[in-house]
C-alpha cells in the first residue's frame, strides 16, 4: 500500500482559473487520509520542470511512496509524470471537470463539489495500491513457425535475421506451401505494374541453407504445452521430439474454398468453366488449354462475382439475385478434389469478396495476353478492388488492348454448341445488355483458412485445443484486426499471412515480419514479467487467495485468453504469461478472490465510497457513477473534454481496465451507499466487437442481467444500471450518452430508494 503521499494540485490548463486551488489544497489537508499525506501544495503548472523537480524533492525530503497528481488526463505527459518506484494516481481536474463542467441552474456551483470527489477518490484509490512484483521467469527463445509455405518461410527468415532460433514444421513433405504451384505473383516490387516470379524457390533455398532453423517437413505439431517463453512443442517428424519454445507464430495459410457454391455459374456442368485455382495449375504446368478439347482458348472470361443475377435489374436497394445454392454432387468427375467443410454451419458461401478476387483476375488475364498470342481477355467484374499501390497494376491492365475490363451484373452462364460458353451481361460500362461469347471461362478460388478445417492446432489449455470462435470469423484466427492485426486469442501465438484474412504475398512478407516482432515482443515481455499489448509493460497480475475459492471456475471459464488452467477439483492454476491483466477473472469471481497489487475489488470499491451522495437529490443534485473502461470510452471522454464538450455535473468517472473487469459488488455498494444510477461505458460487443480484451464487454453486459435481477429484488429499478457502447471516435456521442441517461433514467424514477441510509 502507498503509505506517505503527496497531493499535488496543478493551477494551469484553465483550472486555476475556474477552481481555488488554495481552498483544494486546504481541503486535501483536512482529508481522513490527512495522517498519510504529509504534503499537499499546488503548483503553477505541475508540468513544467520546476513543477517536476519540486515533486522529486518533496519525494526525497519526505520519503513520498505515492503521489497524487491533480491536473490534466493521466493519458496525456504520462512520460513527463514518472518517479520511479513512486506510485503515481492521477485525478483528471482539467477534462473530466474544469473543461467539461456544465452549470446546472437548479444546483449550481458544482465544479468545488466535483473537484473535492476526485481528489478524494484519487488519495483513496491511491492509498490502496501496491507496486506490483512481477514475474520475471527465464524464457526460452526459439520461435516456431507453423506453416512453411510463402508466409512461414519468411517469417523464419526474419525471425533468424535478428538472431533467433526457429523451428520451421510443415506438414507438406516439401516447403513452398500455396505459392510453389503459382506460376506468378501480383507485383511484389517496384514499379507495381507487373506479374512476378513469387521467388519461392529461393526462400526455401534461403532457409535450408539458414543454420539458425531448423526445418521439419512431413511434420505435425502434437501439442504446444506451456505459456509464452515457456512452451514445450512435441513435434513429431517421423517420431515425436520435444522442443523448448518461447512464441509461435501461425502461418498455415488457406485452401481453396467449396466449388460447389460456383453452380450457378456454369461450374462442374460446363466443362471449360474452370476456378482460378485450376486455371493457376494449368498455366504453372505451361499451358492453357479448354478441358473440353485440350484446345487454346482464342478468349478467356474471368468473372470476379459468383452470384448470378436471374430476375432483372436490381431495383433500388432491393436484392433481387438469386441465393446461391450448393451442388447436389461435390464434385464433376474428374476434377480435383473438392474441400469438404466440417460442417454445415462453416460451409456457408461467404458473402464477401476481397481484393484477392480481383487482382487474381487481373494478374491470370495477363498470363491470356503472355502467354497466348493474340488471344483476348475479358475481366467482367461487379467491385474491382485494387487498393494502394495495386492501382498501378491495375492501370497496366487497362492499357493493354488485349485485356477488355468492365463492371457488369452477369445474367446467365450458358453452353454454346462448339464448346464455347456465353456469358449474358448487364450493367456493363457500354450501357447495353451483352451477350460475350468465351473459349474459357474463369471463376474466382474462395481463400478459405487452414484453421476453418483444422481448427484445433494441438494447444494444451483448459479452453480447448484451438482458438475459440473461429466460426464467428469464417474460421480466420481472429485477430482484432485494426488494434492488433498479429494477436489471437492465445497470447504468445500471432497470426501471418492468408490464415489471419485473405491477402497479396507482397501483404503476406510484411505479416511474417509484423508477427515475428510481436512473437520477440512477447518473449521479452514474459521474461521482464510484463504484459504485452494492450497494457505493454504492465508488471500487475492476478494474485488468488486461494483459501477463499469455492472452485466455481467462473474466472477460468471467463478468462478471455485461457490464462488459466484449473486444477482436478477446479482450483485455477494462474499462467501468468498467458495473462493480458484484463481483470476479466477479477470482474467475474463472486468471492472476491482475486485482486492485482495496483488494482483490485476493495481498492475501486473504496473509490466508489468516496464519492459524495447527497441525501437530497433535489437540492444537491442526483450522483451517477460511470465506469468507463480505459481503452476507448476514457479517452473519448478526454476528447470530449477537450473539444468543449460538457455533461451533467452530477456524474464521477472511474476508469477500469475493461468492462469485464467490473465487479457486481462495485455496482451493488454504489447502489447501496444512495447513488442513483450507474453506467458501464465501454466498447462494442457481438459479433464484430471492439473489446480490446475480446469478450469483456460482451461478459459485462451478461453480468449486468444478474445485477438487474439482484436490484429488482431489493426494489430498486434495474434501468438505474446501464452498460452503453462508445468508440473511441465517438467522443461527440458521449455527453449525449450521459445527459440521456440524467433525464431518461434519473429524473423519470427520482432517487435511489436507498439514499440517506
Ligand atoms: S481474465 Fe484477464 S487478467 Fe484474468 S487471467 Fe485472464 S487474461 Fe489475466
Ligand atoms: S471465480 Fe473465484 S471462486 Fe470461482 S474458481 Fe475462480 S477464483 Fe475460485
Amino acid at each position: 500500500m502507498a503509505e506517505k503521499l503527496g497531493v499535488y494540485i496543478c493551477a494551469g490548463c484553465d483550472i486555476g482559473k475556474s477552481l481555488n486551488v488554495d481552498e483544494l489544497v486546504d481541503y486535501a489537508k483536512k482529508s481522513k487520509l490527512a495522517s498519510i499525506t504529509p504534503v499537499v501544495k499546488h503548483s503553477a503548472v505541475l508540468c513544467s520542470p520546476e513543477g517536476k523537480a519540486e515533486i522529486e524533492a518533496d519525494i526525497a525530503a519526505n520519503g513520498l511512496d505515492g503521489v497524487v497528481l491533480c491536473a490534466c488526463s493521466p493519458r496525456v505527459k504520462w512520460d513527463i509524470f514518472q518517479f520511479g518506484a513512486v506510485q503515481v494516481e492521477r485525478v483528471n481536474l482539467r477534462e473530466q471537470c474544469v473543461w467539461s463542467y456544465k452549470e446546472d441552474p437548479k444546483v449550481p456551483n458544482q465544479m468545488p463539489l466535483i473537484a473535492k470527489d476526485y481528489i478524494r477518490m484519487g488519495m483513496m484509490k491511491l492509498s490502496k495500491s501496491r507496486v506490483p512484483a512481477p514475474e520475471m521467469p527465464e524464457t526460452f527463445q526459439t520461435i516456431l513457425v507453423l506453416g512453411g509455405g510463402f508466409t512461414g518461410l519468411n517469417a523464419a527468415l526474419e525471425a533468424a535475421k535478428i538472431g533467433k532460433d526457429v523451428v520451421l514444421v510443415e506438414k507438406a513433405p516439401a516447403l513452398g506451401g500455396k505459392a510453389a504451384t503459382m506460376y506468378k505473383s501480383f507485383p511484389l516490387s517496384a514499379p507495381f505494374t507487373k506479374a512476378e516470379d513469387t521467388g519461392i524457390a529461393g526462400l526455401i533455398d534461403a532457409v535450408n541453407a539458414n543454420p539458425k532453423i531448423k526445418v521439419f517437413t512431413s511434420a505435425e505439431l502434437v501439442s504446444l504445452e506451456g505459456a509464452p517463453g515457456l512452451y514445450t512443442a512435441t513435434v513429431n517428424a517421423g517420431g515425436e521430439q520435444k522442443l523448448e519454445i518461447g512464441a509461435m507464430v501461425l502461418a498455415t495459410g488457406w485452401v481453396p474454398g467449396d466449388k460447389t457454391f460456383l453452380a450457378p455459374m456454369g461450374y462442374g456442368s460446363i466443362k471449360n468453366v474452370v476456378t482460378a485455382s485450376e486455371f493457376e495449375a494449368m498455366v504453372k504446368a505451361g499451358e492453357i488449354k479448354r478441358p473440353s478439347d485440350g484446345q487454346a482458348p482464342g478468349v478467356v472470361a474471368f468473372l470476379t462475382d459468383v452470384s448470378l443475377c436471374v430476375q432483372g435489374a436490381h431495383a433500388g436497394s432491393a436484392e433481387v439475385c438469386a441465393p446461391i445454392d450448393p451442388l447436389p454432387e461435390a464434385a464433376p468427375a474428374g476434377e480435383p478434389e473438392v474441400v469438404a467443410y466440417p460442417s454445415k454451419e462453416s460451409a456457408k458461401h461467404l458473402a464477401y469478396s476481397s481484393e484477392i478476387t480481383s487482382l487474381v483476375a487481373l494478374k491470370q488475364a495477363g498470363y491470356v495476353r503472355e502467354k497466348l498470342a493474340g488471344s483476348m481477355a475479358f475481366v467482367l467484374y461487379d467491385h474491382m478492388m485494387v487498393p494502394g499501390i495495386n492501382e498501378r497494376y491495375y492501370k497496366t491492365a487497362q492499357d493493354d488492348a488485349g485485356i477488355m475490363l468492365s463492371k457488369a451484373t452477369i445474367t446467365s452462364v450458358k453452353q454454346d454448341a462448339d464448346g464455347g460458353v456465353l456469358i449474358g451481361a448487364k450493367d456493363t460500362l457500354l450501357g447495353a445488355d451483352v451477350e460475350l461469347k468465351a473459349d474459357l471461362v474463369v471463376l474466382p478460388t474462395a481463400v478459405v483458412p487452414v484453421t476453418a478445417f483444422e481448427p484445433t492446432l494441438n494447444l494444451v489449455y483448459r479452453q480447448g485445443p484451438g482458438f475459440p470462435d473461429l466460426e464467428m470469423f469464417d474460421g480466420f484466427a481472429d485477430s482484432n484486426y485494426i488494434c492488433f492485426p498479429y494477436e489471437t486469442r492465445r497470447t504468445g501465438v500471432y497470426a501471418a499471412g492468408c490464415v489471419r484474412q485473405p491477402m497479396t504475398m507482397a501483404t503476406a512478407r510484411e505479416d511474417a515480419a509484423g508477427a515475428v516482432l510481436k512473437a520477440v515482443q512477447c518473449i521479452s515481455s514474459a521474461n521482464r514479467g510484463v504484459a504485452v499489448h494492450p497494457r505493454s509493460g504492465d508488471m500487475s497480475f492476478p494474485v488468488f487467495n486461494f483459501q477463499r475459492c469455492t472452485q466455481c471456475k467462473r474466472c477460468t471459464e471467463e478468462c478471455p485468453f485461457g490464462a488459466l488452467d484449473d486444477d482436478e477439483k477446479g482450483t485455477p492454476k494462474p499462467n501468468p504469461t498467458r495473462c493480458r491483466r484484463c481483470g476479466t477473472c477479477m470482474g467475474a469471481c463472486p468471492e472476491r478472490v482475486i485482486s492485482f497489487d495496483n488494482y483490485n475489488v476493495d481498492q475501486i470499491g473504496s473509490t466508489i465510497k468516496e464519492v459524495y451522495v447527497p441525501d437530497d437529490m433535489v437540492a444537491g443534485g442526483p450522483r451517477v457513477i460511470v465506469l468507463c473502461c480505459e481503452n476507448d470510452a476514457y479517452p473519448a471522454l478526454d476528447m470530449a473534454g477537450f473539444r468543449g464538450k460538457s455533461w451533467s455535473p452530477f456524474v464521477r468517472f472511474i476508469p477500469v481496465r475493461c468492462l469485464g473487469s467490473v465487479n457486481a459488488i462495485w455496482v451493488a455498494d454504489a447502489i447501496s451507499k444512495g447513488v442513483d444510477g450507474v453506467i458501464m461505458l465501454g466498447c462494442k460487443y457481438g459479433p464484430d466487437y471492439q473489446c480490446h480484451f475480446v469478450k469483456g464487454s460482451e461478459l459485462c453486459s451478461r453480468r449486468k442481467t444478474n445485477i438487474a435481477e439482484s436490484l429488482g429484488r431489493l426494489g430498486v429499478e434495474a434501468e438505474r444500471v446501464e452498460q452503453y457502447e462508445v468508440s473511441i471516435d465517438e467522443y461527440d456521442k458521449v455527453p449525449g450518452i450521459i445527459d440521456r441517461f440524467m433525464t431518461e433514467v434519473i429524473t423519470k424514477f427520482g432517487p435511489n430508494p436507498f439514499k440517506g441510509y
